[in-house]
């Protein structure tokens, strides 16, 4: 893609900016003066040259083309013992060939050949090849601007230690050799006065010159030595070099004594070392660098070729210079279409031009702008996209590029509609749901507050619908609620609501009431309406109403009181025989209406799906592994939240709901087992706890073996739990029906054994498998002796009537060690699991 190098020109400009911030080149620290001679030169006059031009190098040309260099590292070459030495000719101890740079080169070129070719020296030459002078590694690192690395090192971190003073009688030739041989450019004289003195290798360029004999070295040194702590800065001791003239200074200790001796070329070597580093490692980076942009380039373009998104990269003046297949995808234009053109082409006309200037003016204050706009495809067709412009700046921070991102939002958009529908209307019938409902009722009650009329409530609940729904299946049990829904409508004002709260329940608000008669006879009107048969596909159904009815401001004055006593209502209506409208009377209120509510709403448990079934596991001592899982019912109330049995079970069995709500367990219980069974936990048996009223309910053998029959379930896994007080209760029909369950292959289970009659002797008499002791009698085994004794007890004659044992309520594991002590078999409490939903129960592994 021709727009990459918008993304791409700042990162590789940066790298290679921080690394040659301008680079500098050799023909500007080069030093002007060269010291020439012809190869014949006596070594003693080269270096007197030397010497007066206070030069370190002299450089030897023969016919006017260099053929070697001479410098003062060669005096220690020298044989100070034979003076004819100095008589040589030059050319015989130069070295040759001598290297040439160009003026032209960089620093940075020079410095890599300087380390590859290891020289101390090249001759500098112009484009004609002509001589401008000599450029050494010192000036090179002198040249590097790493003043900060001197400042940062002390001086006692370049100390050698290896320091050897000689003698003022010491002879020149023994100085010489100690050079040489330690590889230093000077020698330290210790006089006999205490005083130290310095001989350098410039001092022997000077002898050279005076032909010196060997001579003592006291006589020949410089003193004193220019000494300097220990503690001081090498920058502090470089400016000290540079600003005396001199090349080396003696480091003393804090004790006063002499410690070394230093060079100019040893803090020199330091910080071509950290030159050197430092070079290498900017090298290293610069190549990491490129790599990395080089990849990142790569994955850009991937990114901006793949992107959902579309993407338009235009110039400064916001011309196109570049698009996505996004950006074709979503408009029509090909890039062909669009590049060179302004992205005005895509606008909708539906922003105004102030709209745009303000865009403009945020994008060049911000540098960027984000926002919604409506914009036109190559089709004609208008689309809303969610539009990010970011302004680009170069380096210098001159603005080169404009990067728009968009995507389509339509879908977003259209999302959002269908939300906010599904969140007020009910999806089946397109009518209202609660939420709305609320809010209307809302208006219509401050309405009615405002003109001084009075506003209804009517609570509609089909008679018997669960039946239809059952037997004929949702789908049939849709398409009558949708009739209903239908039919609802049609007998309201248009400024009536009519709202589905779920399940076959119905409430319409009327507005606008003057008399209350007037809800009355909105109520027969439905009943009316709905009576009349609905055919649904090969179906003719016939369904009846209940309407419960209460008026604003006469039943109360609170939307929520309003409907609750509509509900109340309603209630009674079914009571009154069903198909019939009740208005509400607080007289309603004098049969404990809290119960009343809490019955009413049980009822409706069923339908509205509100009931829940938690597990607990059941754990084979001896294996460990869960064997079972028992169910356990749930109530999800719509107010009050999760409801534990003990809440509602007595009230399910004393009104007979019991009943339904026991065949819907039995029937929930065995759905599940099935989706265990499909997930291979098919040897995991079921508990399902029977209660006495569904026990002696006509019917009940024949329900167990429907559900059996309609799930699937293998008889064998399932136990039903009975408690002892109903097996007290019929005696021989007692005994029948629990022969008839075995029969079915059920197995049997008696529940919280030990609070009834607790006589062993009459288990012989039913067919019972299972045995489950009670929780109050686990509860102290691990605390109370006599309580253990009766559990162990319980467990052996259980045992001895061919019975497995159940112990209920285990919460600690040390009732558990007691009663597997006891050969108890199964285990069943929170020491395991409290009960929980399917999702959360653990299947045995
Ligand atoms: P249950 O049959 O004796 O069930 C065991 C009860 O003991 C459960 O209470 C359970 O949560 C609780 N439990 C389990 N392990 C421990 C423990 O270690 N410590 C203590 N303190 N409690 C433990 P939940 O679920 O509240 O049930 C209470 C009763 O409601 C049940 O007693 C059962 O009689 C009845 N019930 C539950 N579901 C049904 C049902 O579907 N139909 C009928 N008819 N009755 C049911
Ligand atoms: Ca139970
Ligand atoms: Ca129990």
């Amino acid at each position: 893609m021709d727009d990459t190098v918008v993304f791409a020109e700042p990162a590789e400009k940066a790298v290679i900016g921080a690394l040659i911030p301008s680079e500098v080149t050799v023909g500007q620290i080069v030093r002007g003066r060269i010291l020439e001679c012809a190869p014949d030169l006596a070594l003693d006059e080269a270096a007197r040259r030397m010497s007066l031009a206070r030069v370190s190098s002299i450089l030897v040309v023969e016919d006017d083309v260099p053929v070697g260099i001479w410098t003062e590292r060669d005096a220690l070459a020298i044989d100070f013992d034979h003076p004819d030495s100095f008589s040589r000719p030059i050319g015989e101890v130069m070295s040759a060939p001598v290297r040439t740079v160009t003026r032209d080169l960089g620093l940075q070129a020079l410095a890599i050949r300087f380390r590859d070719e290891h020289m101390r020296h090249y001759l500098v030459v112009d484009e004609h090849g002509r001589r401008c002078g000599i450029v050494t590694q010192t000036d090179v690192v002198l040249n590097q601007g790493i003043e900060h690395y001197l400042k940062l090192r002390k001086l006692d971190s370049i100390i050698k230690g290896s320091l050897q003073p000689l003698p003022e009688s010491a002879r020149l030739g023994e100085a010489v050799g100690q050079m040489r041989s330690v590889g230093r450019d000077a020698v330290v004289v210790a006089y006999d006065d205490g005083e130290y003195g310095i001989l350098t290798e410039r001092d022997l360029t000077r002898l050279v010159a005076e032909r010196a004999g060997n001579r003592a070295v006291g006589a020949l040194a410089s003193r004193p030595l220019l000494t300097v702590s220990e503690d001081a800065s090498l920058y502090h001791v470089r400016c000290m070099l540079t600003d005396r003239g001199v090349r080396h200074v003696g480091v003393l200790r804090r004790d006063g004594s002499l410690a070394d001796l230093v060079s100019f070329a040893d803090i020199l070597s330091g910080m071509e070392l950290a030159y050197v580093h430092e070079l290498q490692h900017a090298l290293r980076e610069r190549d990491q660098a490129l790599n990395a942009s080089q990849r990142n380039l790569h994955l850009a373009e991937k990114v901006i070729e793949n992107s959902l998104e579309g993407i338009m990269i235009t110039d400064d003046k916001a011309r196109i210079i570049s698009v996505n297949p996004a950006f074709t995808r979503l408009t029509g234009f090909r890039p062909e279409e669009v590049i060179g053109r302004n992205p005005s082409l895509l606008n909708s006309g539906r922003q105004g031009p102030g709209f745009y200037k303000d865009m403009w003016v945020q994008l060049s204050a911000d540098g960027q702008w984000q926002g919604e706009i409506w914009n036109r495809r190559k089709s004609g067709e208008l689309f809303p996209e969610l539009l990010t412009i970011t302004a680009i700046k170069d380096r210098d921070g001159t603005l080169t590029n404009y990067a728009a991102v968009f995507s389509d939002i339509s879908q977003l958009k259209e999302n959002e509609a269908h939300i906010r529908h599904l969140a007020y209307f009910d999806p089946l019938t397109g009518l209202p749901n609660r939420r709305l409902l609320e809010d209307r009722l809302q208006v219509a009650l401050a309405h009615a507050h405002r003109n001084r009329k009075r506003a209804g409530v009517l609570f509609i609940d089909l008679d018997r619908f669960k039946r239809i729904n059952d037997s004929l299946g949702h789908e049939v049990g849709d398409k009558l609620l949708t009739e209903v829904a239908r039919r609802l409508c049609a007998c309201l004002r248009e400024d009536d609501t009519v709202a589905r709260m779920g399940g076959d329940e119905f409430i319409v608000v009327l507005s606008d009431l003057t008399d209350p008669d007037d809800a009355a006879h909105t109520a027969t009107r439905i009943i009316e309406s709905l009576r009349r048969p609905v055919q649904v596909d090969a179906h003719e159904l016939t369904v009846t109403t209940s309407i419960g009815i209460s008026i604003y401001p006469d039943d109360s004055r609170e939307s929520v009181e309003l409907i609750k006593n509509a509900d109340t209502a309603m209630y009674r209506a079914k009571d009154e025989g069903r198909n019939a409208f009740q208005l509400y009377q607080p007289a309603m209120n004098a049969r404990s209406l809290e119960h009343l509510a809490l019955e009413s709403a049980l009822h409706r448990a069923l339908a509205r799906d509100e009931l829940r079934l938690h597990f607990q596991p059941l754990v084979d001592i001896g294996t460990q592994r869960t064997v079972a899982a028992e169910a356990l019912l749930r109530w999800q109330h719509p107010e009050l939240g999760l409801l534990p049995p003990a809440d509602f079970i007595p009230l399910a069995e004393e009104s007979g709901l019991i009943v339904p709500i026991g065949e819907w367990v039995l029937h929930a219980a065995c759905q599940q087992h099935a989706r265990w069974r499909a997930a291979g936990h098919g040897e995991m048996r079921m508990l399902v706890n029977i209660s006495a009223r569904q026990f002696r309910h006509d019917g009940f053998t024949a329900m167990v073996a429907r559900v059996i029959a309609d799930t699937g379930m293998p008889a064998a896994q399932l136990t039903l739990e009975l408690t002892e007080t109903m097996l007290m209760e019929g005696s021989e029909h007692t005994i029948g029906i629990l022969h008839k369950l075995r029969a079915l292959g059920v197995r049997l289970a008696l529940d919280d054994f030990g609070t009834g009659y607790s006589s062993l002797a009459y288990l012989k008499r039913f067919p019972i498998d299972e045995l489950k002791i009670d929780r109050l009698f686990i509860r102290d085994i691990d605390r109370n002796a006599g309580d253990a004794a009766i559990a162990e007890a319980m467990i052996k004659l259980a045992h001895s009537l061919g019975l497995r044992v159940v112990a209920e309520g285990v919460e600690t594991a040390a009732q558990l060690d007691i009663l597997a002590g006891h050969g108890c078999d199964i285990a069943q409490g929170f020491h395991f699991s409290q009960p929980v939903d399917a999702a959360q129960f653990t299947l045995p592994a």
